[in-house]
């Protein structure tokens, strides 16, 4: 690893706990990373989880294969300590598991890890966070910021809350918990916040190959975005129209090329090349699926016996029985108002990490594990903020990017552990 800056230099305020207290909110695998390290640092960590198991978030998308094989998908050392926890989770490093089999090896064996499984508490959702002697407003540099602990507000299972305090928080909650718009220009088109409040938009790949099928078979069906998740759904469609002809589907995409996967030139990830080839030729003419190019969702709303009245941007109206909406998820940054979070004004992710991605982004194509395959690993300066010993780890630090695998949070969770080390020398 580079020789490291002093962690806590330039606009972040000195620590002055030298045992500190690590709260981690969210158990998925960059939470769960984070508390396999710094328990090994020996730290005391408490890891809150609002789900009623470890990788709750993740889990929902069980069906779903990952691009990645095993050995991109565990972390440098987490097997050995399993093993030698007595936990041990064998894999197969070529093997592409499902989300489901991930969360059920590889994060189920970290969450009964005998140094993790005291740390969990399931069932509690971060609310707020703020400073016990800190307002938001108060200056950065000002002691009571530092001086003074986290402030959490919890709510467990059955609704009832209480203030959990610690010195370090690192936020792990990733990108999920807030689905992305689907109207132009990424904010609600009229009608949808109604559409959305009632349940009528998909915003969740469903399980189209299995138990979602029958739902979606002889429907009309609207699908948005241009992602993997789009792909899958495509894929996953285009076959239920050749079983059942009287299935139909409109895909729209708002950008203007031929293709509506954007295939990555020499792409490192066998499986995600496929996908894209499948589902770009599912639009080919006379195909199974017809493209709207540069179209947006204009409007909607809910007409006779509730089916989906939609308006694109190209002016087409036409009328749906569901309504897939694949763009995405946007980070969720409401329980950490109460402190000083500096975000970025495009990614809405953590400023400093989404500066050097972007410089990445310009030196050449998008590697598979972006921060992770950086020519010079970054410093844990990146992970910082203007509040003092708050980090922003996993899914979330890239903000709405797709590009973030396992990898990157696993090297966050390393760079995280430098700075306890200086802050505990
Ligand atoms: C469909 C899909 C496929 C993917 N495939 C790959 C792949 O093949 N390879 C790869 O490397 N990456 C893949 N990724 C990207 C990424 O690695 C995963 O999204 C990964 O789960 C992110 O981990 P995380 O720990 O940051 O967030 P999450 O897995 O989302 O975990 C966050 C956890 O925080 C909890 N939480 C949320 N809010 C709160 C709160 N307020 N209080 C307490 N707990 C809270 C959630 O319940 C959840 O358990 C994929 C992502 C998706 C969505």
């Amino acid at each position: 690893m580079a020789e490291l800056p002093p962690p806590f230099a330039g606009d972040v305020a000195a620590p002055t706990r030298l045992r500190p207290k690590v709260a981690i909110i969210g158990a998925g695998p960059a939470g769960l990373e984070v508390a396999r390290v710094l328990t090994g640092l020996g730290l005391e960590v408490l890891v809150y989880e609002a789900g009623t198991q470890v990788g709750g978030g993740f889990a929902r998308f069980s069906h779903v294969r990952l691009f990645t094989p095993w050995r991109m998908n565990v972390a440098e050392g987490a097997l050995q300590d399993l093993a030698e926890g007595g936990v041990p989770c064998p894999v197969d490093w070529d093997e592409r598991p499902t989300v489901g089999a991930f969360v059920e090896r590889y994060l189920g064996a970290l969450g009964r890890h005998p140094r993790i499984a005291p740390t969990l508490r399931l069932e509690h959702r971060l609310l707020a966070a703020g400073r016990d002697r800190a307002l938001r407003i108060d200056h950065p540099r000002m002691p009571q910021r530092a001086d003074s602990q986290f402030r959490l507000l919890l709510q467990d299972g059955r609704g009832r809350e209480r203030i959990a305090r610690a010195d370090v928080l690192v936020d792990c909650t990733g990108i999920t918990q807030r689905a992305a718009w689907v109207g132009r220009g990424g904010i609600p088109a009229p009608g949808e916040t109604a559409l959305r409040a009632a349940g009528r938009i998909e915003g969740w790949l469903p399980d189209l190959a299995g138990e979602a099928r029958e739902r979606f078979r002889g429907k009309r069906i609207l699908l948005v975005g241009a992602g993997y998740s789009a792909a899958t759904a495509a894929v996953e469609l285009a076959e239920l129209v050749r079983e059942t002809p009287t299935t139909r589907v409109e895909w729209v995409v708002r950008h203007e090329a031929t293709d509506p996967i954007e295939a990555i030139p020499d792409d490192p990830l066998p499986e995600r090349a496929a996908l894209t080839r499948l589902a770009n030729a599912a639009v080919a003419p006379g195909g199974p699926i017809r493209l709207h190019r540069e179209n947006w969702v204009e409007r909607m709303t809910s007409a006779r016996d509730g089916v989906l009245d939609v308006t694109l941007s190209g002016g087409a109206r036409m009328v749906f029985d569901e309504l897939l909406a694949m763009v995405g998820f946007a980070p969720d940054f409401t329980p950490l108002d109460g402190l000083q979070v500096h975000l970025d004004y495009a990614t809405r992710g953590p400023r400093k990490l989404a500066q050097l991605l972007r410089q990445e982004d310009q030196a050449g194509p998008r590697r598979p594990v972006a921060a992770a395959r950086a020519p010079t690993p970054p410093g844990p300066e990146v992970l910082m903020h203007p509040e003092p010993d708050l980090f922003v780890l996993g899914h979330k630090s890239f903000g709405n990017r797709s590009d973030y695998f396992f990898q990157s949070g696993y090297l966050q969770a390393r760079l995280l552990a430098e700075v306890m080390r200086w802050r505990t020398l």
